[in-house]
């Protein structure tokens, strides 16, 4: 059997998704692929909840494409009937020599966001239960929170197909060269463009070309149950939160939500991670990582009990940019991921963005495409 589309999305994660979305909202006929189901297990769309915010250092383009994205997210919370957002507020804190609060500032308040600068002491009157050091500020953005990823991915799947999508679960092997391809049932499927959006499975599809560009990185995250009797960890007093390192890591967390816990995760060991075969549990280095940074900003957590965890992977590019691209080997193959930790909250501009390179052939951003080879 053989089936003709516009276009095949390979991949259901977030990126995929939305650009199936748009890519049929400008209507195209569309096939969304992929070999576990959207938002899986072992996807990096899959976790339970992901932050929204602008603040991004001057890097403008994210901020702009958060603040664009966020309400096509409250559409879709609107049409599917389930809350998808939280609007906690989200707070980055990071030492002052970084300029990080002063410069995301600018850009946020130059694209018509809302947000205010906290200084250290104003910080520890509306946060006392963190601990910033006394060289640190802040930016605090009231509108910005927390998404309910795996479920918003798969709502919106869900909404795809209804629209017409056609959706099938196999694993692809990529033609680079942009011609058909075959499906584990036999169907091959040809389309005028191909749009690989596979996430942290990009380097094993085209070792050759990303395998150095693209490297995943394991993420453990962990879920803590607040003692009883203590306050102040679940919103609003408890905003969504990222402490930005100036030594290259970070860390980031959320309120008590939906009774899940304090969620945190602390990047600063990067343990190489095979999104198909990596053993998702826990490990001692990572408990210890987030052990130490509870104990020395949020003491009255010190021996919370962690309550849930959780695996992934960052796919992170060695910019820390997205990947937006052609294939150098054909004009119809798109390579779209990248999203190094920090992609969710933009699927939906990252969606339009293709869906725009595909149908008005827009310029490329030279941030996001494959380096010089
Ligand atoms: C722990 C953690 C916390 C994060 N926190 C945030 C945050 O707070 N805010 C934020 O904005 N971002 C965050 N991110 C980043 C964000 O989640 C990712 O950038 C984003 O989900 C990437 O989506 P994707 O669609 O590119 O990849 P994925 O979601 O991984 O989707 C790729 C899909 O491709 C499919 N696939 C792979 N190979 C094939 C094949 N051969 N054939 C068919 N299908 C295939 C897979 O099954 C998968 O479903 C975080 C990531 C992690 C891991």
């Amino acid at each position: 059997m053989s089936s003709r589309f516009d276009v095949a999305v390979i991949g259901a994660g977030v990126f995929g998704c939305w650009s199936a979305y748009w890519l049929r909202k400008a209507g195209l006929r569309v096939v969304l692929v992929d070999a576990y189901g959207p938002a899986n297990s072992r996807s990096s769309s899959g976790g339970e909840s992901r932050i929204t915010r602008m603040a991004y250092g001057d890097d403008e383009i994210y901020s702009r494409w958060a603040l664009n994205s966020l309400p096509a997210w409250l559409d879709l919370e609107r049409r599917s009937g389930h809350k998808l957002f939280h609007q906690t507020g989200v707070l980055t804190f990071s030492d002052d020599s970084t300029q990080w609060a002063q410069k995301s500032i600018a850009v946020i308040r130059r694209i018509g966001g809302e947000c205010e600068y906290l200084s250290v002491d104003e910080l520890a009157k509306r946060f006392p239960q963190v601990r910033f050091k006394q060289n640190e500020s802040a930016v605090f953005e009231p509108r910005s929170g927390a998404l309910l990823s795996r479920h918003a991915v798969q709502l919106l799947v869900e909404e795809l197909i209804r629209d017409g999508v056609e959706y099938r679960q196999a694993s692809i092997s990529p033609n680079p060269d942009g011609t058909a391809i075959t499906i584990p049932s036999g169907e091959t499927i040809s389309a005028a463009a191909y749009v690989y959006a596979c996430g942290p499975w990009l380097p094993k599809l085209f070792p050759d070309l990303l395998a150095s560009y693209i490297r995943p990185v394991r993420a453990e995250v962990f879920f803590l149950g607040i003692p009883a009797g203590i306050r102040g960890f679940d919103p609003p007093q408890m905003p969504t939160w990222i402490f930005m390192g100036n030594e290259n890591w970070d860390a980031y967390g959320m309120p008590n939500l939906a009774g899940r816990g304090f969620k945190l995760a602390v990047d600063l060991i990067q343990q190489p991670a095979d999104p198909d075969t990596m053993d998702r549990q826990s490990t001692t280095p990572y408990v210890k990582q987030m052990r130490d940074f509870v104990c020395e900003r949020f003491p009255q957590l010190a021996t919370a009990p962690i309550v849930e965890t959780r695996v992934c992977q960052y796919e992170n590019t060695l910019t820390h940019n997205y990947l937006v691209d052609r294939h150098p080997e054909s004009e119809s193959v798109w390579l779209v991921g990248g999203g190094s930790g920090h992609g969710f909250k933009n699927g939906p501009a990252i969606g339009a963005y293709v869906t725009d390179l595909i149908t008005k052939n827009v310029p490329l951003e030279a941030a996001m495409r494959l380096p010089a080879r």
